[in-house]
């Protein structure tokens, strides 16, 4: 049963159109069989009655006319005799009686029953002779027989019309099959299919009439639909295209510029830790705070166009809280002692620590947000706080700032790209104005929410809640306190793989002012060829590289087995989407690192490669006796 609500008013529609026909047609057919049944026959019996009565009026007129000179003479056997030999030749009469004046009865000598029966048409009749009342007849007439044949004969009139007119109903129901249901189905069978995205439904024929129209309709609109849909996915398509060259774009462009900041920073960093006079010094550092200015940028913007191709991962994990804000106190703690600024962290005592979350992504959030509190804060403080929020297990974070604040008109903008509030063209605060638009993706994808309260001169707080469910304290990664092998490790023996020559000789020299012993191979051939022949700790591969890359040659290192098949490979590359991680770690390597060279990021590389050394290579196993490799 389907039902229709239309406004008000409810209509309900049951079974198939075709039934529905069906239904109503037999119906009225048996009411009208009916109806003319009914009416017949009732007009058969007043019809055959009215007849009868005619009949036994002329009957009786003879019949006195006969008897008036026999009663008149007193001719009573006469009289009797007479009327005997007529009820006895009618056999329709069933009563008939002839009384006198003074009411004797004349004829028959005796009493006479009433007529019963459903056929009866009783007649009575005076017998007049110049005004005078000479007897009284009365004659009942049976006209069961003539009524009974002649409902025979309606029976069977009456079996010929039921049979035409089921046979009528029948042929109108064929035709209304053919003509409306039949096409209604096919266009109610297309409009399904459309709906799945099929156009090639059969459609009824294009008559001139209604459904014609309808059906017209239905294709011209099954067109439209069709057009439109293969231009969607067109544009769509070109959409999708467009996106890929973007984001090929950005990752190209992201290699071309962190390749040349590779030069620029670490080299940079190795002259700060030269002999240099004050001015000189002071040049360097600016030469690295716009490195990593610059490097912040390329971030944001790798950043958003993950977010608009959609492959910015969130990856819950177990982590400590109070470590991650530690860290980030430790991180802004000499910026805001500079500025003169304090800065304080608090978790309430109510939150557990250990908990679950994209530990990376709530950091970027985080520094962003202090990032800019100690941007636009020129006296007074940031004040970070977690606490418990509803319903479990959100934590509410608020960054609290006593900076120059924002406008009420101003606040809805700042999560907006490339929007600053501070849009002069000869800005105060530096800046790309992508860095809330992110924070508020990120704390979305972790399915958060965030928002801004803020006074204009009094200052701002930012503050946005996440789900954080305690974690299981065994699923908890180790502290680095409890790992063993804390101590960073010297005398490595490592090759750098690069076919730029710049990244080569600065992977170099940080290597060798970290007491390592690099050794550089400018192509992967060469590093294939020179790892059969010398022992390497750790190998620090360029993923793209002219002719066989840094994943082929890990794939083929991994593929020769033995003690040189599991040599530790760190991917190095410019291109650093999570794509590209995830081929490293496919191709077989231990590590991956983004370029520019950051030194405590290769540290902490070198150190894991140490320690899974240490865990794989047992005292007793000792090393291939081999020379450290030379320097670059
Ligand atoms: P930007 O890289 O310009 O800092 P953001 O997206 O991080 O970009 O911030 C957008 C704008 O929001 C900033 O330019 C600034 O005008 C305003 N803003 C952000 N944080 C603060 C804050 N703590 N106090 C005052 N204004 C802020």
């Amino acid at each position: 049963m389907t039902s229709l609500r239309s406004g008000k008013r409810r209509f309900a529609l049951s079974g198939t159109l075709r039934e529905r026909f069906m239904l109503r047609f037999a119906t009225v057919a048996v009411l009208a069989v009916l109806l003319v049944a009914g009416a017949w026959v009732s007009e058969l019996r007043s019809s055959i009655e009215r007849t009868e009565r005619q009949k036994l009026e002329s009957e009786l007129d003879i019949l006195s006319e006969a008897l008036t000179p026999l009663i008149l003479q007193s001719h009573f056997s006469a009289v009797y005799s007479s009327l005997r030999s007529l009820q006895t030749g009618n056999r329709r009469w069933t009563r008939v009686v002839l009384n006198a004046p003074d009411g004797r009865q004349l004829y028959p000598l005796s009493a006479v029953p009433a007529a019963t029966g459903d056929h009866m048409v009783p007649i009575s009749r005076d017998i007049m002779f110049d005004g005078r009342r000479i007897a009284t007849i009365e004659i009942t007439s049976d006209y069961a027989p003539t009524y009974h044949a002649a409902m025979r004969q309606f029976r069977t009139i009456f079996g010929f019309m039921t049979l035409a007119c089921v046979v009528g109903v029948a042929f109108t129901l064929v035709g209304i099959d053919r003509v409306v249901v039949r096409p209604i189905m096919l266009l109610s069978s297309a409009a399904r299919r459309l709906s799945r995205g099929d156009y090639e439904a059969e459609l009824p024929r294009m008559t001139r009439d209604e459904i014609g129209t309808l059906t017209y309709g239905f294709a011209r609109m099954r067109e439209r639909i069709h057009l439109n849909e293969e231009r969607l996915i067109a544009a769509r398509d070109e959409a999708r295209h467009n996106a890929e060259v973007k984001s090929r774009f950005l990752a190209t462009m992201s290699h071309e510029i962190r390749t040349p900041l590779n030069g620029i920073i670490p080299i940079a960093q190795l002259l700060l830790e030269t002999d240099l006079e004050e001015p000189q010094r002071e040049l360097v550092n600016t030469i690295v705070d716009s490195g990593h200015a610059l490097r912040s940028v390329i971030d944001d913007i790798l950043d958003i166009a993950k977010l608009d191709e959609g492959k910015l991962a969130i990856r819950p994990r177990p982590f400590d809280l109070s470590r991650t804000l530690g860290s980030l106190h430790a991180m802004f703690a000499v910026t805001a002692d500079q500025r003169g600024l304090t800065l304080t962290v608090q978790i309430d005592p109510s939150v557990i620590p250990r908990v679950t979350g994209d530990e990376d992504r709530l950091r970027q959030v985080l520094l962003n947000l202090v990032g800019n509190a100690l941007k636009f804060t020129n006296s007074g403080g940031i004040h970070v706080t977690v606490e418990p929020a509803s319903p479990k297990p959100m934590l509410r974070f608020s960054v609290r700032d006593t900076g120059i604040g924002i406008s009420e008109d101003d606040r809805p903008k700042v999560f907006q790209r490339f929007e600053q509030v501070d849009n002069r063209s000869n800005r105060e605060f530096q800046g790309t104005g992508l860095g809330l638009p992110i924070c508020k993706a990120l704390v979305e994808a972790m399915e958060g929410a965030i928002w801004v309260e803020s006074d204009l001169g009094i200052g701002s707080t930012f503050v946005f809640e996440l789900p954080m469910p305690p974690s299981d304290p065994e699923a908890l990664p180790a502290r680095p306190a409890e790992i063993p092998n804390e101590t960073d490790p010297e005398g490595l023996r490592v090759l750098v793989v690069d076919d730029n020559k710049v990244n080569r000789k600065i992977a170099s020299a940080i290597l060798s002012r970290m007491g390592h012993f690099p050794a550089v191979s400018e192509d992967a051939e060469d590093a294939l060829d020179r790892m059969q022949m010398e022992f390497f700790d750790a190998v620090l591969m360029d993923v793209h590289m002219p002719g066989m890359d840094g994943l082929e040659a890990t794939r083929r290192i991994r593929g020769m087995g033995g003690t040189l098949g599991e040599t530790w490979i760190i991917g190095f590359t410019a291109s650093a989407f999570d794509d590209d991680v995830a081929r490293c770690r496919e191709a077989g390597m231990n590590g991956f690192l983004a370029k520019p060279l950051a030194r405590d990021k290769l540290r902490a590389e070198l150190r894991r490669c140490a320690r899974a050394m240490a865990r794989d290579l047992p005292p007793a196993s000792p090393r291939p006796d081999v020379p450290p490799a030379p320097g670059p």
